[in-house]
């Protein structure tokens, strides 16, 4: 998939859907994809919130919200649920065609490429007549020891 990795063209692809939507492209929006590109990982809206704020930018949490609804729905973010928590974003860009494995024991998420994956997806495609455009896959696993894992912190 070809999609647009810089900020100038994320907010430009937004722009022309608010535009069309007939929404408001106020500056405060537009600054959540550059507070986002500069996460580089997944969160949901209060990690962002968080981060937003001890960046001193002072938007509020339903502009938040809002905010990530409006950028899933014109393709620039995926919206992950990890079994039942909140939603989790990321940006389509930042990592084409990866999946996530989630830790059962602590929540921990990690993220990998695995081609063979994509050749199963276009393979189900063809036999079923549909021409592939994306996928998600998750795998529900446990780590060997929650006491011992390192990626058993609450953060
Ligand atoms: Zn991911
Ligand atoms: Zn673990």
């Amino acid at each position: 998939m070809s999609l647009p990795t810089d900020n100038e063209s994320l907010k430009q692809q937004f722009a022309d859907f608010l535009k069309r939507k007939k929404y408001r492209g106020t500056q405060e929006r537009f600054n959540v994809i550059d507070r986002i590109a500069e996460l580089d990982r997944h969160f949901n809206a209060d990690e962002l919130y968080l981060y937003m704020n001890g960046r001193g930018d002072r938007i509020s949490r339903a502009t938040i919200y809002s905010t990530l609804d409006l950028l899933t729905t014109c393709g620039i973010l995926m919206k992950h649920r990890f079994q039942g928590g909140s939603a989790h974003f990321e940006l389509a860009s930042r990592m084409p065609d990866h999946d996530h494995l989630i830790c059962m024991e602590c929540g921990h998420i990690e993220e990998f490429r695995e081609e063979k994956i994509d050749v199963l997806r276009d393979g189900v495609c063809t036999r079923l007549g549909f021409r592939p455009m994306a996928h998600s896959l998750q795998i529900f696993a446990t780590c060997h020891d929650p006491l011992v894992c390192p990626h058993n912190r609450q953060d």
